[in-house]
């Protein structure tokens, strides 16, 4: 994700209200009424269903006691439910499954709700409806339709290797939809998007303006003229011109985004990419009860800059905490042609050129002084980076800041990892670095990968789960919200079938069980963040996150685990999801 979560594309995109939504007075909650119950009665007993702990030598278990937030018992049915008092709330879970409520490892609220409110849905299906460029076109229109004239006219969320076209839109066709206002058509991998006419000529760009450093300005290559494609951090020279979001624009989005995520089953988020613009913020919506979600935030802006980060490790509490530095995106997406590889991509677009690998956003010796000023303030650091040229480097930097500042318990990880090759997986092993993987490419995008970008023997390997599993190499698993739709269930079903959009499967070697998946989507998780001591197991005194499922997707059919419904979210024993 660039556009949204590079710093500067961050700014771009938020409009630098974050920091006005903690200025703005939010409606405080009302302090919650203490019901009277007897010492040491629970407060809710689960009984009746499939308890997972997915902790170390605890069984399933049929029966959960929740007290002031924490788990206090598991068991039986018969334990659990004696230890109730006529106080205790009881919840028959009819046979269901309870586990561990879902950690999303990395994702961007309050993006998603962001865009579901205020930007056309420009994704095909079976996220959206857009199949083709005409369809992109109606969709932007009916945008505009509904907007102030002249107002920027927003899209989020094109695909071109899955429109009947087979490329991205441009200018002269953004041009359709209005030839006054400025229009915005983002790609769905956040790294790239489309302006029309208006919008190049408001940002002053033209066939004489050169690429900025770390992105391109596509080029008609018989014209020299800019087509409206703009990659990376060419982007932010027409996204800085988008008006600022209002704080309640953001906080509408805060809430729309809590409560997707809250369906989804996820307990706590992982915000990557913000300053402590978006900590405040954060901590805004938490007091005023938007953000009911237990979210950790990993920093992005300038290490190198005098004074270093604002915020230091750990800050907060276990609401809203900060949790390392994060994203800060080296190289772009394989999708897009910007992640950085060391063999050529495998069919290159027009205009490419022979032996094209991809690039990256800064340069190799910046990243390297940026994570050893990051490794010697004490931050977690987990930096994203797609392409295996870009692991590489990536390695390089976390080698460097271990063996000039010492090793210790650091839990550094590679964001994406997409293309990690097998002796990157042994050198993450050595080096204690673990990966967060975005299995569900091998969904959204495996038939392209295959076919097109990467072709059929690094395509197999892309998310390679199980190579990381024979390694001991923890793992999480994220959806990069917006970039998908937030759904665990989605990535657990991906991480165990590896079965692309057509139906085939990419990789079957790299599949693993719905077992080892939902460790990536909990404890594992948990533990990249430091946090395995409160979350991501059920146990007593840990925190009560908890999601309840239709079935167990242990047991299910592997192709059914994406049917499994989240039927509640228990966040510290507050229900925050309900569905009959
Ligand atoms: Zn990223
Ligand atoms: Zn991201």
């Amino acid at each position: 994700m660039c556009t949204l979560c590079s710093d500067h594309g961050r700014r771009a995109f938020l409009g630098g209200s974050l920091a006005a939504v903690a200025a703005a007075a939010l409606p405080a909650l009302p302090a919650a009424a203490a019901a009277p119950r007897p010492h040491g009665a629970p407060d809710t007993v689960y009984h009746g269903g499939t308890v997972v702990p997915l902790a170390p030598g605890r069984p399933d278990a049929q029966a959960i006691a929740v007290t002031g937030g924490r788990i206090t018992a598991i068991g039986s049915d018969r334990r659990i439910r004696a230890l109730a008092a006529r106080t205790t709330e009881q919840v028959d879970l009819r046979g269901t499954t309870l586990l561990p409520g879902f950690i999303d490892a990395h994702s961007h609220l309050p993006a998603p709700g962001l865009i579901g409110l205020y930007w056309a849905d420009l994704s095909s299906p079976p996220v959206g409806t857009v199949t083709g460029i005409a369809d992109l076109i109606a969709a932007l229109k009916t945008k505009a339709a509904a907007g102030a004239p002249g107002a920027w006219i927003l899209g989020w969320g094109y695909d071109q290797t899955l429109l009947a076209e087979g490329r991205h839109p441009t200018a002269a066709d953004l041009d359709q939809v209005s030839a006054t206002a400025p229009i915005w058509a983002a790609h769905t991998n956040g790294h790239m998007g489309v302006a029309n006419t208006a919008a190049l000529r408001l940002a002053g760009i033209t066939e004489h303006t050169p690429d900025p450093p770390g992105g391109v300005i596509a080029r008609d290559p018989a014209t020299g003229r800019p087509t409206g494609l703009l990659q990376e951090a060419a982007t932010t020279l027409v996204t800085r011109h988008q008006p600022a979001l209002t704080p309640a624009q953001l906080t509408a989005a805060a809430r729309a985004t809590d409560a997707l995520y809250a369906a989804a089953g996820v307990t706590t988020t992982v915000v990557a990419g913000g300053g402590a613009d978006t900590y405040a913020a954060l901590n805004a919506w938490r007091a005023a009860g938007v953000l009911r979600l237990r979210a950790l935030l990993m920093l992005n802006g300038d290490p190198l800059a005098p004074g270093g980060l604002p915020l230091p490790e750990g800050t907060g509490d276990d609401r809203v905490r900060v949790s390392g530095y994060g994203e800060a995106v080296y190289d772009g997406s394989i999708q897009g042609y910007t992640g950085y590889l060391t063999q050529p991509y495998h069919r290159l677009a027009d205009g490419l050129p022979a032996g094209y690998r991809g690039y990256t956003n800064y340069p190799a010796d910046l990243l390297k002084r940026r994570v050893d000023a990051l490794y010697a303030a004490g931050y977690a650091i987990r930096l994203h980076a797609n392409g295996d040229a870009a692991i590489d480097d990536l390695l390089d930097a976390y080698e460097a800041a271990i063996a000039k500042h010492g090793r210790r318990d650091h839990r550094m990880r590679v964001e994406h990892a997409q293309t990690a090759r097998p002796d990157q997986l042994r050198r993450m092993r050595r080096l204690g670095v673990t990966a967060s993987f975005f299995v569900s490419h091998t969904y959204y995008w495996g038939d392209q990968h295959r076919d097109v970008f990467l072709g059929p023997e690094r395509a197999a390997r892309i998310s390679p789960l199980r190579s990381a599993q024979r390694l001991n190499l923890r793992h999480s698993l994220h959806l990069d919200s917006p970039v998908v739709p937030m759904s665990p269930l989605q990535a657990l079903w991906s991480a165990v079938n590896r079965t692309t959009r057509s139906g085939r499967v990419l990789g079957p070697a790299e599949r693993v069980t719905p077992a080892r998946a939902l460790r990536a989507l909990t404890i594992d998780a948990a533990w990249q963040h430091f946090h395995d001591h409160d979350r991501g197991s059920l146990e007593p005194g840990k925190l009560a996150d908890l999601t309840v499922l239709s079935a167990d997707p242990r047991t299910v059919p592997p192709q059914r685990i994406k049917d499994v419904q989240v039927l509640r979210t228990v966040v510290g024993g507050t229900t925050v999801h309900h569905r009959d």
